[in-house]
């Protein structure tokens, strides 16, 4: 039996319900307005009575009016179809623009019914199976998606039937299981999960022990992000945040990507819409929404289903990880995520935090943050979600409570600056202030020197003492003039400048730059590391400013090149030459 309920009170999409029957925190409930019906989570529960969040517009909405509860919490509906697909906070699926903007009262079925798939079995009669074991796989696109045990299903299975290879529909049986007691129990391609619950199903997580690329130089080389991390990129309006996450999305080694779109106005979602299907897949040359989910909400949609897209997001990428597969979400930007959280709050009357915001907020995003990771699974295999998320701090101030918080729970930080943006050095990510805390585990100092270098991690280290002496020593040029300080300071400002130029600097628009691999990563900062070890001798500061300006440029235009094509290897040649002609 479902409870009921009568609407009692309405302060914009807060509502109070009288209710009769149980109803439990963060259930679904529909309030019925007139013929159409709208969707409400329950946030608080006292008693007789209860305050529930409508995901819509509550306007018209009146006392009287009736609720029923539904007995479960927000859902996600998993099966073949997710990819390329988009949807909102709440899973309607968002076919073209004009979607982005539904009637009030109206869902959308997040997955096509009538599509057919071609399944094949990998279960048999007489296994004994848990949740999330595979029990066969469909190809979506050219990924296996696998089919599997319902993720809600405790204990101990006996297959009975699996249905034999063949085309069949997301709602046909694709296996019978008998529970412990006997009882046959049907399993279909789909399968719903609450939103806000990880999903389990495997073994084990441990800590991240190996990288994973992204292409981009910045991250890759300086400050790696390992498979099953965390990240985040914090950064004022306009310094790059978003086209750095398109470059992550494009180049990074993940099998599926979700991106969790929170536009703070409505055109910055027509941005991913027209954007983001445009990209192609540098790894297949096809196109990158293939195997893409896109999760986006803007401003202007209800508060609650802005809070639950990135819940939504998450829980299809832990979906694709049960599969064994590399699962890269990018969150773009939590902020808008966290100002949903400070309406609510503010809205239910809670004792505010710093900025008014939830008093756990820092609980809220650590507990979101710590969903990723790489697991293994029943069969041994391993899966990952690797999680970078944007922070739009007000006025670029780090020190603003999303921006805080954040930083405890994730173990990346790329920091955008507005200086850089400014002199056009992108991606502006400050190579100073960034890091990786990856790079202090010794398991990803060993892998990260057994796959690239025996040297590897030294290397970066010594790249990074140079940026940093740069910086000295240009603050020092500054104030006592280029005379003032002698030559070697400003060989020392100009080394660092080459790291800049050639190392920390891609452009994310151009196709061989923006896209650097590992081995090319490793040749490039190698080779810019041995002109660092060259004997300079130089007369006059200018004539040491000359030299590296020839060199920078050499360098760079090595970078727009195919890597070790002829074109590359005349630059190779021009260098030597730069630095054998300058005794
Ligand atoms: P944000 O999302 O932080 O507001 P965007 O990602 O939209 O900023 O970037 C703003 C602009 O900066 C872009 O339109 C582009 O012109 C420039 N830009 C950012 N990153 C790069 C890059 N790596 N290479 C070239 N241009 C860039
Ligand atoms: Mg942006």
């Amino acid at each position: 039996m479902k409870s009921t309920g009568i609407v009692t009170g309405i302060i914009s999409n807060l509502v109070t319900v009288k209710i009769s029957g149980h109803v439990a925190q963060n259930e679904i409930c529909y309030i019925n307005l007139g013929g159409t019906k709208l969707m409400a989570e329950v946030i608080k529960v006292s008693g007789e009575d209860a305050s529930v969040q409508v995901y819509e517009s509550t306007r018209g909405l009146k006392q009287g009016d009736t609720v029923e509860f539904e007995g479960h919490m927000l859902e996600v509906t998993l099966g073949p179809g997710l990819l390329s697909s988009s949807y909102d906070g709440l899973q309607n699926n968002l076919e073209t623009m004009s979607d982005v903007f539904l009637k009030r009262g109206e869902y959308t079925s997040p997955l096509d019914h009538e599509k057919v798939w071609h399944f094949v079995p990998i279960a048999k009669k007489g296994d004994t199976v848990v949740a999330a074991d595979w029990l066969g796989e469909v190809k979506e696109g050219w990924l296996p998606h696998k089919i599997m045990v319902p993720f809600s299903f405790k204990g101990e299975y006996t297959v009975k039937s699996v249905a034999p290879e063949g085309d069949y529909t997301i709602d046909d049986t694709m296996a019978v299981l008998l529970n412990s007691e006997g009882d046959e129990v049907k399993v279909t391609m789909t399968q719903k999960w609450p939103v806000k619950v990880a999903v389990g199903g495997y073994v084990e997580k441990p800590r991240p022990y190996r990288i994973m690329e992204t292409g981009v130089r910045c991250i890759d080389t300086m400050n790696p992000i390992a498979e099953g991390g965390t990240g985040f990129i914090p950064g004022p309006f306009g310094c790059g945040k978003t086209v750095l996450q398109h470059a992550i999305a494009q180049q990074g080694d993940a099998e599926v990507i979700v991106m969790a779109a929170c536009g703070e106005r409505a055109n910055e979602v027509v941005e991913i819409f027209t954007e983001f299907p445009e990209l192609v897949d540098p790894h297949t040359g096809r196109k990158l929404m293939e195997r893409t989910t896109i999760i986006c909400n803007t401003s202007n949609m209800p508060v609650a289903a802005r809070e639950a897209s990135v819940y939504t997001a998450m829980t299809i990428c832990e979906y694709y990880r049960a599969m064994g597969m590399k699962v890269l979400l990018l969150a773009d930007s939590t902020s808008r995520w966290a100002q949903a959280l400070r309406e609510m709050s503010n809205r239910m009357e809670e004792l505010p935090g710093a900025d008014a915001f939830p008093v756990d907020l820092s609980a809220i995003i650590s507990n979101f943050y710590s969903r990723a990771g790489i697991v293994r699974l029943n069969n041994g295999q391993t899966g990952s979600v690797t999680f970078i998320g944007t922070v739009s701090p007000a006025g670029g101030n780090l020190k603003e409570p999303v921006t805080e918080s954040t930083k405890k729970a994730a173990r990346c930080f790329y920091g955008l600056e507005q200086n850089r943006a400014d002199k056009k050095r992108y991606p502006a990510i400050n190579p100073l202030d960034s890091y990786s805390k990856y790079l202090e585990y010794p398991e990803i100092i060993d892998y990260l020197n057994s796959k690239i270098a025996p040297d590897w991690v030294e290397k970066v280290n010594r790249a990074k003492n140079i940026v940093r002496r740069g910086k000295e020593v240009a603050e020092q040029i500054n104030i006592l003039g280029d005379d003032g300080v002698p030559i070697s300071y400003h060989e020392q400002y100009w080394k660092s400048e080459l790291i800049d130029f050639v190392i920390l600097q891609q452009d994310a628009f151009d196709k061989i730059d923006a896209l650097t691999p590992m081995d090319r990563q490793e040749f490039m900062l190698t080779l810019v590391l041995d002109v660092c070890d060259h004997e300079f001798s130089f007369d006059t500061f200018e004539e040491c400013g000359a030299k590296f300006k020839e060199i920078i440029n050499i360098l760079r235009q090595m970078n727009y090149s195919e890597f070790q094509g002829e074109q590359f290897k005349k630059y190779l040649d021009q260098l030597h030459k730069a630095l054998s002609n300058e005794q």
